[in-house]
């Protein structure tokens, strides 16, 4: 049987010989047609490309399949209590800190703080513990979806990324409404994780063959990742690709997201994190996109303002924006209970004003969720590069909602600017009814897409 993770042919890919100058230019060429990498295609990229073509291929290939959209969302703690140990986390069971576990209440009060700040989708994170129940996060699910802002204002999707469970339990998850699961295989390396982890996470296979059992249960989109700073970074690149290309073959469906972040610093953790630096950062996210170039890639706010306006150039597609790590934590002061600590501190207008400075379109968009168009059906459009004939105008009409309700008068001006450019590229029959519900939002509808 194939392994899902092979180590020897990833180590053995790894080890080869730098690629010619010749080779490098004829995998530069095949990844331009968006048909992703082989492994030791990708590690040729890894180590002979030199920056500037490898980022404008990377550039061009995200391009040409989501446009210059990058959709915004904000992570949701519901729970800090966690059995596991993990040497990485702030909510390591040793950690003495208080714990904090979301009421229905404080659930609501969360949620309308992040509506009237203008998201509209949101990740929900809860640590592995028998209070953090799938009755209870089931429960939040449907207490975030009807919690509606003073002008109707909604969270109209959620993601998760709860501990590795059962097939039952997903199945709960799909019931309850779930966009898409995500869970971080944190570091494919066997040995590695078994020395960082402690408590039912420590079982590797568990971890690995979740989102098989999320798929058996239903889900149809999954997310991956990797925990950057843990192990090898290049290994960690390699094994991301052969798990995307394992749910591709095993499920006809390869990852709807792949997720790159980086270990930072967390209350009472102590681990030195493994090399890898922003260039090299900038390179892996370069390759992922041309390696698997149908995924959504995602960037928190781990990383700096300067690094992430580089990386939405090169390859992410979605970002988390005015992020917060710790239960409750929306509207209040920071305190020392937090997961791990954030590098972008700005707040969502500043970050959506940014992307507008740089000719990026902002977009809360969940049309696709919403239409049905998950799994099979979404990746055949975002495999031809058909997604952005979407992405454009449920971009235009969600940013459009956004400066409405929520801009800043700066932030106002400036995407007015860039949401008339972007129209004018909306051709035909799309572009003129795109016009029309422009209009309709701004005569107060919402909730407009395609
Ligand atoms: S149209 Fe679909 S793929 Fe594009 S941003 Fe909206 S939900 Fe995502």
């Amino acid at each position: 049987m194939k392994l899902i993770i092979d180590e020897k042919q990833i180590e053995s890919v790894l080890s080869e010989a730098a690629p010619s100058t010749a080779e490098v230019s004829a995998i530069i060429s095949k990844a331009r047609e968006k048909k992703g990498l082989e492994l030791d295609e990708a590690v040729a990229l890894l180590d002979g490309a030199d920056d500037s073509t490898l980022f404008s291929a990377a550039a061009a290939v995200k391009k040409e399949i989501y446009g210059k959209r990058l959709v915004l969302f904000a992570p949701l703690y519901l729970s800090s209590y966690c059995v596991n140990d993990c040497a990485y986390c702030g909510f390591h069971a040793s950690n003495p800190s208080p714990r904090k576990k979301l009421s229905h209440d404080e659930i609501v009060a969360q949620v309308r703080v992040l509506e009237s700040m203008g998201h509209k989708r949101l990740l929900l994170e809860a640590g592995e513990h028998p209070d953090n129940s799938i009755d209870y996060v089931t429960e939040a699910m449907k207490t975030i979806y009807s919690t509606k802002g003073p002008k109707g204002q909604s969270i109209r999707r959620l993601n998760v990324n709860i501990a590795a469970t059962t097939k039952e339990n997903y199945a709960r998850l799909k019931e309850a409404g779930i966009g898409t699961y995500q869970l971080f295989q944190e570091t494919y390396h066997r040995a590695t994780y078994g020395k960082l982890h402690c408590g039912p996470k420590a079982d590797y296979e568990r971890q690995l063959t979740a989102l098989d059992r999320a798929f058996e249960a239903g889900i149809e989109d999954v997310g991956i990742g990797a925990l950057f700073g843990l192990y090898d970074w290049r290994f960690e690149v390699l094994a991301l690709i052969q798990h995307a290309q394992y749910l591709e073959q095993k499920h006809g469906v390869g990852p709807h997201t792949i997720s790159v972040p980086r270990f930072r610093p967390a209350p009472s953790v102590g681990l030195q994190p493994t090399a890898f630096s922003d260039s090299d950062f900038l390179r892996a996210i370069a390759v992922l996109r041309l390696s698997v170039p149908y995924t959504g890639m995602i960037l928190s706010t781990r990383e700096s303002p300067s690094l992430r306006s580089k990386a939405f150039e090169l390859g992410i597609s979605q970002a988390s924006a005015a992020s917060v790590t710790e239960p409750g934590g929306y509207g209040k002061a920071a305190t020392s209970t937090a997961q791990f600590e954030t590098a972008d501190h700005r707040s969502l207008d500043e970050v959506v004003l940014a992307l507008c400075s740089r000719g990026l379109l902002p977009s809360f968009c969940t049309a696709c969720y919403r239409s049905n168009r998950t799994g099979c059906d979404f990746m055949e459009l975002a495999k031809k590069g058909a997604i952005q004939d979407l992405c454009t105008p449920n971009a235009a009409l969600t940013f459009k909602e956004y400066l409405l309700d929520h801009a800043s008068i700066e932030t106002r001006t400036q995407g007015e600017a860039l949401l008339e450019k972007a129209v004018r590229k909306v051709q035909g029959k799309t572009g003129e009814e795109l016009c029309r519900r422009l209009k309709r939002l701004e005569e107060g509808e919402r909730d407009l897409f395609f």
